[in-house]
């Protein structure tokens, strides 16, 4: 695959797979005439067998994956001790702004309803849906593992992410003494990385399949829902960024919100086009500090820090992602599962690497949290390269907007630099 010269990045072979796969599963469901081998060699065997294979590859990675990712998030988070209060006021900010965007996902979701019409609890579900939700009281106690390894072997998100937490925090406390094990945790973590990497590689064959298989059994029934979702997230993500972040950033900084993303547009914009924080840590520093007028002695914390545990944009498809395929396979959520959403996305969202994809991966967790069946991913896996494209964007403006609002408190955000960029900027270049 790659042999023939590097013509299409992986984002566009994604794009290409999901409109080849639309279309191929569009004619095979209106003009191929029901055949075995329409039916049980290709839909049922080939599609089933490769998209579900990549569903599972993308499975394996999820425990090792958010629980050493989260171990060194939470290790630089007890590092904050260096930073005192800027780190502690930070994470405040980072984890409101995250359950607020999961609670603006879940009300524009749930006002657009995107899976209502689209039939699909007729696909076979590998894992049935946990029983009774259990009581608060139950649900709350039962974040605390009896047995951990027990925890990471079921896959019990909130206990390994509890567990992960804890000893995040007892690494950056002991600090030199634990200086192997710390070094173990973030090395596992690059593998874990570069296995992501290497699994996003077979994505476009992956997601070919998956959206073939998905609209040669409902054709076109599956589109409309398919835009809903689409649009749902996308309006959300709006939202947050331009009527939550933008009102936060004036309300605190008094600084017009208008000059900040006009500044910030091209980290935006390469967060868009790579889909991975991680990336845009560099740029963004720089940018925040050349133009908005941030200190780097802040934002060289808070950047990295927030590139790997605040992902507001992803908690937005989360939970958009969650009404959906509760409305697609008929489930009822209730107002406690919501809530858990709420926190289970906003955890997901410190769990979720700042790389491509992670969002999709940390969903499953979401999912599990609330009893739906991991297999709804594959329903909107086809098209969340293009979320998470513009998730991303969000990702790292919530990071930026965080930034400079506790610069600003810390009197690190130098407004003459805010105010006069782009005037000596102007100046620079005549
Ligand atoms: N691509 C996202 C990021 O890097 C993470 C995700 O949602 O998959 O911020």
């Amino acid at each position: 695959m790659e042999t023939t010269k590097k013509k299409f990045n992986l984002t566009t072979k994604i794009f290409i797979a999901l409109i080849l796969g639309a279309i191929f599963g569009i004619i095979l469901h209106y003009f191929v005439p029901a055949s075995t081998f329409r039916d049980k060699i290709l839909v049922d065997g080939v599609f089933y067998i490769i998209g579900n294979g990549f569903l599972r590859l993308m499975q394996m990675l999820v425990v090792p994956l958010v629980f050493c990712s989260l171990v060194c998030g939470a290790s630089a988070i007890g590092d904050t001790k260096t930073l005192g209060k800027v780190g502690i006021k930070t994470m405040g900010f980072y984890l409101i702004t995250t359950a607020l965007a999961v609670a603006v996902a879940l009300s524009v979701a749930k006002v657009i309803n995107p899976g209502i019409g689209l039939d699909i609890s007729a696909i076979e579900q590998t894992k049935t849906t946990i029983a009774e939700t259990a009581g608060f009281a139950d649900t709350l106690l039962d974040i605390i593992p009896k047995n951990p390894i027990q925890g990471l072997a079921e896959g019990n998100m909130l206990q390994i992410i509890l567990f992960a937490i804890l000893i995040g925090i007892i690494l950056a406390k002991l600090g030199k003494k634990v200086d192997v094990v710390s070094k173990f945790f973030a090395q596992f973590n690059d593998v874990m990385m570069e296995m992501t990497m290497i699994v996003m590689k077979v994505a476009p064959i992956g997601v070919f399949c998956l959206i073939s298989k998905t609209f040669a059994n409902i054709g076109f029934d599956a589109f409309v829902p398919m835009l809903k979702y689409m649009f749902s997230v996308f309006f959300a993500l709006g939202l947050q960024c331009f009527v939550v972040y933008m009102s936060m950033f004036k309300g605190f900084t008094g600084l017009n919100p208008v000059k900040f993303i006009k500044k910030f547009a091209p980290v935006m914009g390469f967060a868009f086009s790579t889909a991975t924080s991680n990336a845009t840590i560099p740029m963004s520093i720089d940018t925040l500090e050349k133009k908005i007028g941030v200190n780097k002695k802040i934002s060289s914390f808070t950047i990295p820090l927030g590139a790997t545990v605040n992902m507001d944009g992803t908690a937005i498809m989360q939970g958009v992602a969650v009404v959906f395929v509760a409305q697609a396979f008929h489930v009822d959520l209730t107002f406690v599962d919501y809530l858990t959403v709420i926190a289970t996305a906003t955890l997901a969202s410190i769990g979720t690497a700042g790389v491509p994809g992670v969002g999709l991966i940390t969903l499953s967790m979401v999912f599990n949290s609330v009893g739906l069946p991991v297999e709804g991913i594959a329903l909107i896996m086809g098209i969340d390269r293009i979320l998470d494209m513009t998730r991303t964007a969000v990702n790292i403006t919530g990071d930026a907007v965080c930034t400079a609002i506790v610069a600003h408190q810390n009197g690190d955000l130098d407004r003459e630099v805010f105010e006069n960029y782009e005037e000596e900027d102007q100046a620079a270049l005549a």
